[in-house]
């Protein structure tokens, strides 16, 4: 069977989940009309087409998107997606999620996101770079510092950043460091960003445990999706004592109730592509690894992971979101009746964002952080949205996204009050 035969497909449209996530927040904050209408379209949509030379010499046009959808707070942020299942509606989706984790963490961004089709895996390295420099050339016209800074995310990397602040560069005729994050430190990349997001997942949880009176040291952990989030959520978690128990990846899982070695399973992972056939593991699907009974559950690939059909058999006390969007309305209703706390995407998986942040700010200033400082100040801020969305749910009995999302939508509406419509 191939790893995409295997691979669990999402079942909602992430579009229209984002859809359904904004209406039913907007309902609650009863916005008016014109601004609930503006903030449910994005700003702006760029689809490209563009040729790229491959190895063999032959030419293969490639598909590509950036949105904006909302510049109320300041420039737009967000990742750029290599993958082949990307569509302009997933692309809106976690443009709009964007706005809301950039505006719930209380940053000074609006949301973006962009993706190329493509399977990034059997693309050479020579092959991703001629790829990679010219969708750069193509969403030219809506980047820059000052507008719209992208990042990594699936399928991309630090190295993929680089190539983008080069290209841009070029182009401009000297340096701009600011107009990409996640860069390698060497050109302008900030320590700790490679880390971020799992860490900040990790936070997430280590608070939550506090209000479940969960003990950490001992909670069991399972994790789907071991790349970049994923794999360090997994070994942060293992440093405070979890068990981490179950693995997975596009090939499937790996399970040991004893537990596992989070940085040995990696170092597999590097060596042979995969955390299948790690040693004294037993191999499961990504399907039964959402189902394997466990404390905190850390989905932690891509969207609709856990929807309406497996959402009645998990076995978790603690959801954290590593992933964008991984849960379906449907199987938060379900979730919310059985009393599963589930820390949404937009407060759970905002440490990349948030040191992306520290990245810009550095880049602009070309005054550079050490990485304590980049961690001081994002346990900061992870601990101080925790405690207001916390603050939300307690005082409106609201389940966590439900209160992140009051937070996070009426900051962009309150902003959009203030600013005006233009003209
Ligand atoms: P990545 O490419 O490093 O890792 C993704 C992992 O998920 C890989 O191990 C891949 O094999 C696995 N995977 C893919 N499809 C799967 C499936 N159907 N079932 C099980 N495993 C599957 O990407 P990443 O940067 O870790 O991003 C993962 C998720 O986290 C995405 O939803 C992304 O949008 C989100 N996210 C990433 C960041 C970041 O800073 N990297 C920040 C916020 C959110």
């Amino acid at each position: 069977m191939s790893e995409r035969a295997v691979a669990v497909k999402p079942k909602e449209d992430p579009w229209e989940m984002a859809l359904k996530q904004y209406n039913r927040v907007a309902d609650v904050l009863n916005l008016k009309r014109g601004i609930r209408e503006f903030l449910a379209y994005p700003r702006r949509e760029l689809t490209v087409n563009f040729p790229v030379k491959m190895d063999d010499g032959s030419v293969h046009v490639f598909t590509g998107h950036r949105v904006h959808h909302s510049t109320v707070l300041g420039p737009t942020k967000g990742g750029i997606r290599y993958h082949p299942d990307v569509t302009l509606n997933e692309v809106r989706a976690l443009a709009m999620w964007m706005s809301w984790k950039c505006s719930v963490v209380g940053l000074p961004y609006g949301g973006a996101k962009g993706g190329v089709v493509c399977d990034h895996k059997k693309l050479s390295m020579a092959e991703m770079e001629r790829l990679t420099r010219r969708y750069t050339t193509e969403i030219t016209p809506i980047l820059s510092a000052e507008g719209d800074i992208p990042a990594p995310d699936v399928g991309t990397t630090p190295q993929v950043m680089a190539w983008i602040m080069d290209t841009y560069s070029m182009h401009k005729g000297y340096s701009v460091p600011a107009v990409v994050t996640g860069k390698p430190i060497n050109i302008g990349g900030s320590y700790g960003r490679v880390e971020a997001t799992g860490r900040g997942c990790m936070i997430t949880a280590r608070e939550a445990c506090k209000h479940l009176d969960l003990n950490l040291n001992g909670a069991t952990v399972a994790v789907q999706g071991y790349g970049n989030v994923g794999s360090i959520a997994a070994y942060l978690l293992h440093d405070l004592g979890a068990k981490v128990i179950a693995v997975s990846d596009t090939s499937g899982g790996i399970y040991n109730p004893k537990g596992l070695d989070p940085r040995a399973v990696l170092r597999h992972k590097d060596q042979t592509k995969s955390v299948k056939g790690f040693p004294g593991t037993e191999a499961v699907t990504n399907e039964e690894l959402l189902e394997i009974p466990c404390d905190i559950l850390v989905p932690s690939a891509l969207e609709g992971q856990i929807n309406g059909d497996n959402a009645g058999r998990l076995k978790t006390r603690l959801i954290v979101e590593g992933a964008n969007g991984p849960t379906s309305p449907e199987a938060d209703e379900i979730l919310r009746e059985r009393g599963i706390m589930v820390l949404p995407d937009i407060l759970a998986n905002a440490g990349g964002v948030i040191v992306s942040y520290f990245e810009w700010v550095q880049g602009l200033q070309q005054f550079f952080w050490t990485e304590e400082d980049v961690n001081r100040n994002l346990e900061a801020i992870m601990v101080r949205s925790f405690n207001q969305v916390m603050a939300v749910a307690q005082e409106r009995k609201a389940d966590m996204r439900t209160a992140a999302y009051i937070r996070a939508v009426s900051r962009v509406a309150d902003a959009l009050m203030t600013r005006g419509i233009y003209p």
